[in-house]
């Protein structure tokens, strides 16, 4: 991607690098708006991390005392409403309430294991969408099972996107790109020299592999892709991964290899990525056309099947 007569900024949030690049009026504005984006970033971290113990989220899940309403923050409120949403949505194939079958799986970390039956049990007491309440009018969260934690794992990115790009947006940020650990979002088009306007070429990668399965164009839309390779572990010959289907607690039956979402709402493009990998081709198609019918969000697919077929809704674009 060509980042000519750009601004960029680097930071470390939610495990992973984070880039922004923008083009401003001045090269002093630019640095301004991108210090202020970061801080946005961060402050999104700070509040939905499940590996920062200080976090908002980690505090409220540590600490929360059994059936009683506890207020929060209006980010972290807004965060639980949407995931709660999706939740429903998929009739729990994505379930934000993981928390505690990721740390036992251990994925993100040096060891993952395969868990025992009974551990799984145990464990997946703690876990369900529907064990988490709201109040609107009083900005409170009630759980009515014990030691929940939720996981951001699967929409963090993708809500730190939205909001870091709408405030880019709203500032005047006509080009630009936002790189959240493989979750991009681009505004505007390409600065290009020639004056003329072209949209930004985004890679898809192939799973296992470090090659591309071709591209597509983007302008003032993101793209996230879900895949069991960024974190996996093999044995006996099988492959376990970290996308989960909450009813077993274990690795989702894949039928497809990977999933891309593109759309012009950020949050929609982390979410449905993963919902669509867990719910399986089929599935994640229909929830696609539905979200795109009923709720007038934007949103297409590439999906490279696991007999390694690609397909594409024809809003994509792909390019080989
Ligand atoms: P990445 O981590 O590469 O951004 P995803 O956006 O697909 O990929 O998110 C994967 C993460 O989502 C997992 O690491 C885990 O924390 C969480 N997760 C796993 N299974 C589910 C599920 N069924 N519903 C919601 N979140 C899930
Ligand atoms: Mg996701």
């Amino acid at each position: 991607m060509v980042m000519q007569e750009m601004n960029k900024i680097t930071f470390v949030a939610y495990d992973t690098i984070c880039t922004i690049c923008i083009s401003g009026p001045t090269e002093e504005s630019s640095r301004l708006l991108l210090e202020k984006a970061k801080r946005l970033a961060l402050l999104v971290h700070n509040t939905l991390s499940m590996y920062d113990p200080d976090s908002e989220l980690s505090k409220l899940c540590a600490s929360y005392t059994f059936g009683k309403p506890a207020v929060v923050s209006k980010m972290l409120y807004d965060f639980i409403k949407l995931n709660l949403e999706f939740s429903q949505q998929t009739d729990g194939a994505f379930d934000f309430t993981v928390g505690p079958l990721v740390k036992l799986w251990d994925f993100l970390g040096d060891h993952p294991q395969i868990p025992g039956d009974q551990d799984l049990e145990r464990v997946k007491k703690r876990v369900g969408f529907h064990h988490v309440h709201l109040s609107s009018a009083r900005q409170e969260v009630v759980f009515d099972a014990a030691d929940m934690m939720l996981d951001p794992g699967a929409s963090g990115k993708g809500y730190a996107l939205q909001l870091v790009s709408d405030f880019l947006k709203e500032s005047g940020v006509k080009k630009g790109v936002l790189d959240f650990g493989g979750n991009l979002f681009v505004l505007g088009s390409k600065p290009s020299t020639e004056g003329k306007e072209e949209p930004w070429s985004v890679g898809i990668r192939c799973p296992d592999k470090k090659s591309m399965i071709g591209a597509v164009n983007l302008s003032d839309r993101g793209i996230a892709t879900s895949s069991w390779y960024e974190h996996c572990f093999r044995k006996g010959g099988r492959i376990y991964h970290h996308l989960l289907d909450p009813l077993t607690g274990r690795p989702q039956e894949m039928d497809i290899s990977s999933v891309s979402i593109i759309s012009s709402k950020a949050v929609y493009t982390d979410f449905l990525s993963t919902a669509f990998f867990v719910m399986g081709f089929e599935a994640g198609c229909k929830l696609a056309t539905h979200i795109r019918d009923r709720k007038g969000i934007d949103v297409d697919y590439v999906v490279l099947k696991k007999d390694g077929r690609l397909l594409a809704s024809k809003g994509a674009c792909l390019l080989s």
